[in-house]
């Protein structure tokens, strides 16, 4: 077919992509073939949203308007929809989403059907904030879930992987708008970011690591302090033994060192360029909280193994849900991931080693970035086996279950 995901490292290997009009029209593809998966924005680095020989459907063309439920404190978008399209839109009206990822490029579906998320302690994954969906099932049927009205299946609605149909529309949950400032330090000690990790975290509503692993410090530390809409934060001469950083050390991160809305701060990445460097590989391993120190301990003593082939790993936080697939279920965790040079082989044969590393923190890897995984992954998930059960609930006849699927959920 010749298309590939945004990094370009994987070809589809389905055998058509399909662009509906309508929900109508996505129902007949959906009832006609046997095997097919939704396509996001294609930012995942793996085969997550590819299936090989079936039809990939793509909703980009799907007319979905925006609508704002003020009194219920809810927006209800399009499937397709970017979140750098329509977060203007909520902060005009008076509200924000609780986060956001590093980049306002992808879909929402995309985002929820993969646990995607950002950065902050207290702040959960953007799947979280689903309370409603819209899909379409392997008949060809559209069914709405509630968060009020099916609690029983919810929880396993969002992380969904595009194994229980094909999503047309979602509600997420707002908050009252507010401000963010974004601040850089370098030349924080290792030894300080150790020790005061959960200190330097309650210190920020999302704070980011960026670090090469070498060296007696732990690279850049980016603040974003959340203030009252319109209020404007101070500077601060410094943080926890950083010294601040005056500009970004690219053009394509969103504004530093003044306050400013929500949606124009929390992603790293500017949605009209090219977001983090571009041509790249990316992996993440999310480790309970508690961990933490361990964990980095673990990949710091790889860090000359891991420089041949790494651009910067990114060291974040999510708060924990109940989401079944979600890999923050059942607590905080702090996220380890890895911008890798486009170098597959390197990084594949480096990520068996990083997992071996992290195993006994249980670690959970980003479904939407590369890992080598195995019959530990569904292990880890407590509620992989009622996820089976809705998936073969909704897919009786296996149309939505790709070959990632296969592998990851159902161990085949
Ligand atoms: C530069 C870059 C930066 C990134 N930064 C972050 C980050 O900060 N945090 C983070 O967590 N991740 C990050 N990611 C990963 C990214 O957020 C995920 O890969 C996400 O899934 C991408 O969404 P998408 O729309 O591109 O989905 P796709 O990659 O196209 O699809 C992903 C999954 O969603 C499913 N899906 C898509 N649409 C539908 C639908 N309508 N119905 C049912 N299922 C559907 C697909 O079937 C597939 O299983 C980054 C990726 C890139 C390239």
């Amino acid at each position: 077919m010749g298309e590939s995901n945004w990094a370009g490292n994987h070809l589809f290997e389905a055998s058509r992509i399909l662009r509906p009009r309508t929900v109508d029209e996505v129902r007949q593809l959906v009832a006609d073939a046997p095997k097919v998966k939704a396509l996001g924005t294609r930012h995942s680095f793996n085969d997550v949203a590819d299936f090989d020989g079936g039809v990939l459907i793509d909703l980009a063309d799907v007319d979905a308007p925006l609508e704002i439920d003020a009194d219920a404190s809810t927006v209800t978008v399009g499937a397709a929809v970017r979140y750098g399209d329509f977060i203007p839109a909520l902060h005009e009206a008076g509200f924000a989403l609780e986060n956001l990822a590093s980049l306002p490029h992808c879909s929402v579906a995309g985002s929820v059907a993969t646990a995607t998320h950002g950065s902050g302690q207290r702040v959960r994954n953007l799947a979280a904030a689903m309370s409603g969906i819209e899909l379409v099932t392997a008949d060809g049927g559209l069914r709405r879930f509630t968060r009020e009205q099916d609690p029983d299946v919810f929880p396993g609605l969002a992380v969904g992987l595009g194994a229980l149909g094909v999503v047309t529309r979602l509600t997420l949950d707002l908050v009252p708008t507010f401000s963010v400032r974004q601040d850089a330090f370098v030349e924080i000690p290792w030894s300080v970011l150790l020790s005061e990790f959960d200190a330097i975290q309650a210190d920020g509503y999302s704070v980011s690591l960026f670090t090469p692993w070498l060296g007696d410090s732990a690279g850049m530390v980016l603040l974003k302090r959340r203030a009252e809409p319109g209020e404007a934060l101070p500077e601060l001469a410094g943080f926890h033994g950083g010294i601040p950083m005056e500009a970004p050390p690219r053009d394509n991160f969103t504004e530093w060192g003044v306050s400013g809305p929500w949606h124009e701060r929390l992603p790293h990445f500017r949605l009209d360029a090219v977001p983090s460097v571009g041509e790249e590989l990316q992996s993440e391993y999310l480790v309970p909280i508690a961990d933490a120190a361990a964990a980095l301990a673990e990949i710091r003593a790889m860090g000359e193994s891991l420089a041949p082939a790494l651009f910067v790993s990114e060291i974040r936080t999510v708060a924990g849900d109940d989401l079944w697939l979600s890999p923050s279920h059942g607590g905080d965790r702090v996220c380890i991931h890895f911008t890798w040079q486009p170098k597959p082989e390197a990084v594949a044969a480096l990520l068996p080693r990083i997992e071996e590393r992290l195993a006994p923190f249980g670690a959970r890897p980003h479904w939407g970035k590369l890992f080598h995984g195995g019959p530990w992954l569904a292990e880890r998930y407590p509620e992989m086996p009622a996820f089976r059960t809705l998936a073969e609930r909704l897919d009786p006849t296996g149309t939505f279950r790709s070959p990632f699927v296969s592998r990851h959920v159902f161990d085949e």
